[in-house]
């Protein structure tokens, strides 16, 4: 079965192709045979667009950024064309899975797309504006250069779907319910794969653990998973609630805006910018959003690179936390993307704070690996593993189950 992916974004679009031979689905990601990726914010008016095949062959190009659509034609058009060439022509496609950003609370399931779901993903991106616009763009690019093959659409969403009103509901006005503001999540293929691997690696049934999945990279965010399902997040109506981020704030007191509104007043578009991309460990450190370089300034000995890491870690075990009470104990707490897949000292700072627990963290496991693994020691109440998040593989395997 051959499975295109597709992963837009407001300043990215990721997307890949795998070929599943044979009637099971394989127990590990196989490597994807084409992987390509558009950068809309390369340089003025300009994309970076780059492919790579299993095979070796490179493409690197820059392109016009100002029809998007036009620019992600070209992209996919390297499936079956020039030296990237994987495939003979679109029809060998099967399927398209497409990461969609909200699915409101009507999706809560990975679903074929026609017309009526095309309006739905049209109509949340009041809730998504940077995300699902440029999830609809890339469906319509596939209707129009791959015809009629089958797309689906996976809702990130839609792990977080069942989480209990007591969690989701925020203690607004009752209107707000009506209104459709409450907690949704994001993050929601990562933390469901991570949740599956764990099981995997720790030969349990998913349904008997309970289990905190910590997803770490430039967006942060933490979900309490009990029954297979997602019963708290500290991601919210929107991506912006909860843990501190690269350039994201986290949840901050809402007196802060109305104070900033009132005082200087800034207008929405002034505080989204702020809240958004110049917060977190950018706004506090004044040196990056990138964590490798907020380790390194410490190292050279600058405070604010060091106070936006001690905020880091201290939101981190607060929100570990206040997973751990939706859950009613623990039996592992699982780090991924970014920063939870390679920083030790992290995850051990995270940890430190959770030894009541009986949580003993193995330094010699602790370490720099590409593998997916456990990382306590033997005599451990709690296990903590670090797995490299498969957001992709979890769209195909979506597809596979669709198909
Ligand atoms: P995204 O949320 O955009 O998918 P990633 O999961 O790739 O992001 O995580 C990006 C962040 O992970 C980077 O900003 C960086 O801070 C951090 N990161 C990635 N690799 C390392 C590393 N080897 N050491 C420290 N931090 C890393």
């Amino acid at each position: 079965m051959k499975i295109l992916i597709v992963n837009a974004g407001s300043s990215s679009q990721k997307s890949c192709f795998y070929e599943i031979v044979g009637d099971a689905l394989p127990k590990h990601p196989p490597v994807p045979l084409w992987e390509a990726q558009i950068d809309w914010t390369h340089k003025q008016g300009l994309a970076e667009v780059k492919v790579k095949t299993a095979s070796g062959a490179i493409l690197k190009e820059e392109l016009q950024s100002e029809s998007r659509p036009k620019v992600l034609a070209h992209l996919l058009k390297t499936l079956w064309s020039g030296n990237t060439q994987v495939i003979e022509e679109p029809k060998a496609i099967d399927i398209v899975g497409h990461r969609v950003v909200h699915g409101g609370r009507e999706y809560q399931q990975s679903t074929m797309i026609n017309s009526e779901v095309k309006e739905a993903i049209a109509s949340f991106a009041i809730l998504a504006p940077d995300h699902n616009p440029a999830n609809l763009e890339g469906i319509e690019v596939c209707e129009e250069i791959l015809g009629t093959v089958p797309q689906v659409a996976v809702f990130d969403t839609a792990f977080h779907a069942q989480i209990p009103d007591a969690a989701a509901i925020y203690p607004g006005p009752y209107e707000w319910v009506e209104q459709g503001i409450r907690r949704y999540g994001f993050h929601g293929l990562s933390h469901q794969y991570c949740a599956e691997r764990t099981a995997q690696i720790l030969g349990r049934d998913l349904p008997s653990l309970r289990l905190i999945t910590c997803h770490l990279g430039n967006g942060c965010s933490l979900a309490a998973i009990r029954n297979g399902r997602s019963v708290d997040t500290t991601m919210g109506f929107t991506p912006l609630e909860g843990l501190m981020m690269g350039s994201r704030s986290g949840s901050v007191d809402p007196g802060i805006l109305i104070y900033l509104l009132r005082q200087y007043n800034y207008s929405a578009d002034k505080l989204n910018e702020l809240l958004n991309k110049e917060s977190g460990l950018q706004g506090i450190s004044g040196v990056s959003n990138d964590l490798r370089q907020i380790l390194e300034a410490i190292a050279s000995g600058n405070q604010r690179a060091q106070l936006a890491l001690d905020i880091y870690i201290h939101r981190l075990r607060s929100g570990i936390g206040a997973m751990l009470t939706s859950l009613g104990g623990l039996d592992a707490l699982i780090f991924t993307a970014g920063v939870g897949e390679n920083v030790a000292s992290i995850r051990e700072a995270a940890c430190t704070a959770f030894q009541f627990l009986g949580l003993k963290l193995d330094p010699e496991k602790n370490v720099p690996s590409p593998d997916d693994r456990e990382i306590t020691t033997s005599d451990s109440a709690v296990k903590v593993l670090v797995i490299h998040t498969q957001e992709d593989w979890a769209i195909a395997r979506e597809c596979w189950q669709l198909f």
